[in-house]
Formats: C-alpha cells, structure tokens, sequence
C-alpha cells in the first residue's frame, strides 16, 4: 500500500499501488506483456481477477498452443516459446512448436515463475472495473480484491483483458461479431482423466481425438448434440487431456445472463461429451471428468477500434506494415454462431482454404494495438483492432503473446524516453522485439 488516496465518485480510495506500467488481466497476452515491460527495467503491475495467470492457458483448460511458426520461420520465438519449453520440461515431453498440448497445472507454476523471475508485482484475485480518466488519458485503474476497492496507478495501462474491458471503460470506440453483432459460439473446455492411450493410435497430437467416431454418429443421426464442427481431445498427460468439445451456441459473451447459461450448458455438455467418449471411443470407457473450465472459453468479444483496422484483405494478401511489431500465419477460423448445420460445416472447409504455404505470413501493425481515443493506454491479445476475420486468425496463443510482447515493450519505451505511445521509436520497438525471438 502506498499510503496515499485517489478521488473517485465523490470520495476517495486508497492507492494499493503505483509505477510505470500496468497490465490488467493475466492471460497469454499480459503475461508477455508484464514480462517484457518488467525485463527492460520498468516497475509494472499485473492484476488479475482470478487467482492464477494463463487465462485460457489454465483456468480455460485450453488444450494446445498452436501455430508458433508459418511452416519456415519461428515467429513467436520469444516469450511464448520460453514458455512452451518450461512447461514442456515440467511435462517431460519434447516442445512441439506447432502444436504443444498442455496441462493447466504446470503452466500455472510456469507462469508464476516467469512473472517473478522478471520482477514483475502479481496482483491476483484483483478485478478491475473502473478506470480514472481524464480525455482519454487514464490516471489509475480501480480494482476490488479481498480489501474492497483500491487504486492502482501508472504512467501506462495495457488491457489484456481479452474482452477490452478496460479500453471499454475508457471510452475506446469498439465493435463485436459479424453485421448482426453474432460471435463465434464459446466453448466450455474440459479435462478427462484415465484414458488408456495404449488403446489409441500413437499420436501424440491427436491420441483420442474421437473426431472418426462424432461424424460416423452424426451421419446415422445418433449424435447426442447437433454439433458439426466437432474439435476433439488432445492427449496432455500418461492418462490424461483436454477436451475442446461442443460449442454453447447462440451466446452473447457481453451479456452476464447469457454468459451464466452458457456456463450451464457447458458443464451439460461436458457430461454429455463424456459418456460419448465412454461408450464409444476405445481407451475411454473408464475415463472420469477431472475438470470442467473455470473460464469459460470465449472465441471474440469486443474487437478495440485501434489507429489501424487489420482487415481480411491484409490477410488475403499477406501485406506488411513499416510499423509491424511481429507477424502472424495462422489461417481464419470462424466458428459458427448458431447451430446451423451448414454454417457449421463452412469453418472447417474455410479454415483449409485460408492456409498459407509455408513461409507466408502477414504483418501486425504497432497501430492495432493503440485504442482510438485514448493516450496511455495499448491493448494486446484477442481484443486488439482488427475486422472479424483477422481476430479469427490472430486470437491463438502465439499471436496474442506476440502483441502482448509488444505492447510490453513499446510501453517500457515510452516511459524510458517520457514519450507518448504514439512517439514511440518504431524501429527501437521493432530490434527490441527481434532481439526478444519474435520475427519480423
Ligand atoms: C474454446 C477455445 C479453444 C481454443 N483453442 C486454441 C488452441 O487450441 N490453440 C491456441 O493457441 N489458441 C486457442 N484458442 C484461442 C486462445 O486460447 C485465446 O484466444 C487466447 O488465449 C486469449 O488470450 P488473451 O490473453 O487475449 O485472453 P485470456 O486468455 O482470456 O486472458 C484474459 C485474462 O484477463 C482476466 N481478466 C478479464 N477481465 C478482467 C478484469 N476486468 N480485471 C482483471 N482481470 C481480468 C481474465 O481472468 C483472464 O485471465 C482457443 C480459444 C477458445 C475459447
């Protein structure tokens, strides 16, 4: 606690803590943001409504990491790969940087040790809901934790919140789905226990995927859900892994009544899943639910309207920025709103159809991550500025650790040189980010 306190609606609130950068929300993207800022020497401050980081990565049950590379080049080399590799070690298997499986438990420790090993001050079970703003510049964000509403102030804020609730808050302008504000259906992840891989085909990737068995039910019309684009299980331990499985359509991620039925529905459906897995995938009859997520799997929300709108024709083209901060190669993957058969069907023939050769990429401007608006703020992850079809690519892993990387950077430049985001030295951020692993 710093002693001192902050005006707010009227009274005041003390201020828990003050410094140069602070990242609000703890997933992928603020953990690479947080670490980055902390690495090149500035006092930062991650907080995080839950009581672990990761985000999807643990609290989603999240079952892989995937597209570190466009087939050539590593282009999330740098926080994310040193991730990758500390849980693979803690996992005992070999990193596969296209498509690591991963266990919730140790990455949780993984990340812990990498937020303290850069200095950075976790600030867990800390859930931002307001900001203080004065034209666009934000002063201290507010946060309710175990001692009620606190302050915590900074000289530059980065939300990470997946959802932009914080650019939100700031009154960044923002947009969400397609032209009728639909969005991809969330899914509510899962992790089974005692699987007899011994009893499956011996990839790692796809051991017990129970794709085969889905469609072959769903064609003789036994399949307990209407689900047409079904992802499957992927092995992440001796007996165990997640699932991504089933999708809760129709929900507005922004509504609080849709998102408590959809959490719901998905833990309906994660039985529904597992009795399907028991009785008809073989090493899966005496498989138990270990877990049901505690986040609930949120494909887009909010999109934060930036100085620059990353488009499908960028994408189409491949087209490079003299601003880029990293680049990206995963193909768009829009999963369907509704339960529609057919538009379910598309993703799948979409996302064959949207994949670079090897070595093909597009570039991720600086000016997408910069809110419309707003001064001392940056978003990274999921929510940065981009139309739908680009989110659908960018939202992976990798993309979000490479923007929250930058966001970590660029912010730790602008307080190093007392410059306004915007003034930032692209070509600085741009060595810096290279230095760091990630690929421009
Ligand atoms: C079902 C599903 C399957 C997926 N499959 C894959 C896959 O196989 N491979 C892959 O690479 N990607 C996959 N993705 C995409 C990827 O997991 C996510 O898009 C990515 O992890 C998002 O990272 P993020 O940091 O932007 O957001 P999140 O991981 O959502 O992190 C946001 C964090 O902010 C916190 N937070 C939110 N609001 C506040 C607040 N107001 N105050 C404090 N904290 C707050 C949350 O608790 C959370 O920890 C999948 C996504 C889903 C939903």
């Amino acid at each position: 606690m710093t002693g001192s306190k902050i005006s707010y609606c009227g009274g005041s609130v003390p201020v828990l803590w003050e410094g140069d950068v602070v990242v609000c929300g703890g997933g992928a993207a603020g953990v690479a943001a947080a670490v980055s800022a902390a690495r090149a020497g500035r006092k930062v401050a991650l907080l995080e409504k839950s009581i672990c980081a990761g985000g999807m990565l643990t609290n989603g049950l999240l079952p892989s990491i995937i597209h570190m590379t466009d087939g050539v080049n590593m282009l999330s080399g740098g926080i994310c790969k040193e991730i990758v590799d500390a849980v693979s070690e803690k996992m005992v298997v070999k990193p596969l940087y296209n498509w690591h499986n991963i266990h919730p438990e140790p990455m949780k420790r993984v990340l812990d040790d990498i937020l303290l090993g850069a200095g950075v001050d976790v600030l867990y079970n800390m859930h931002v809901f307001d900001v203080i703003s004065h034209a666009g510049h934000l002063e201290a964000v507010l946060a309710s934790g175990v001692a009620g509403k606190q302050a915590i102030r900074g000289k530059i804020f980065i939300d990470a919140t997946g959802d932009g609730h914080i650019a939100m808050l700031a009154d960044a302008p923002w947009e969400m789905g397609d032209a009728n504000g639909h969005t991809m259906a969330p899914t509510l992840c899962t992790l089974f226990e005692r699987v007899d891989f011994e009893r499956r085909p011996p990839d790692y990737r796809y051991a017990g995927s129970g794709r085969k068995e889905w469609r072959e039910d769903t064609e003789k019309g036994v399949a307990p859900l209407p689900e047409h684009h079904f992802v499957g299980f992927f092995r992440n331990g001796p007996t165990s892994g997640n699932g991504n499985l089933g999708h809760i359509y129709g929900t507005n991620p922004l509504d609080p009544i849709s998102v408590s039925k959809a959490c719901i529905e998905g833990r309906q459906q994660s039985e529904i899943y597992l009795n399907f897995y028991r009785n008809r995938v073989s090493g899966f009859q005496q498989a138990t639910l270990a877990a049901t997520a505690s986040q609930l799997g949120v494909r887009e929300s909010r999109r934060i309207i930036g100085e620059y709108i990353m488009t499908h024709d960028d994408y189409v083209c491949r087209r490079r920025f003299t601003d880029d901060i990293g680049c990206f190669a995963y193909p768009i993957d829009i999963h369907a709103a509704g339960a529609n058969a057919s538009e379910q069907q598309n993703v799948e023939i979409q996302l064959a159809q949207t994949r670079f050769k090897d070595g093909e990429h597009y570039g991720i401007p600086y000016r997408a991550l910069l809110p419309k608006e707003t001064e001392n703020l940056l978003v990274a992850g999921r929510c940065i500025s981009c139309d739908r079809a680009v989110q659908s690519s960018i939202r992976v892993v990798p993309g979000c650790m490479i923007t929250g990387q930058a966001a970590g950077n660029a912010a730790a430049l602008a307080v190093e040189h007392q410059v306004e985001l915007r003034q930032v030295d692209i070509k600085q951020l741009q060595q810096m980010q290279r230095n760091q692993g990630i690929w421009l």
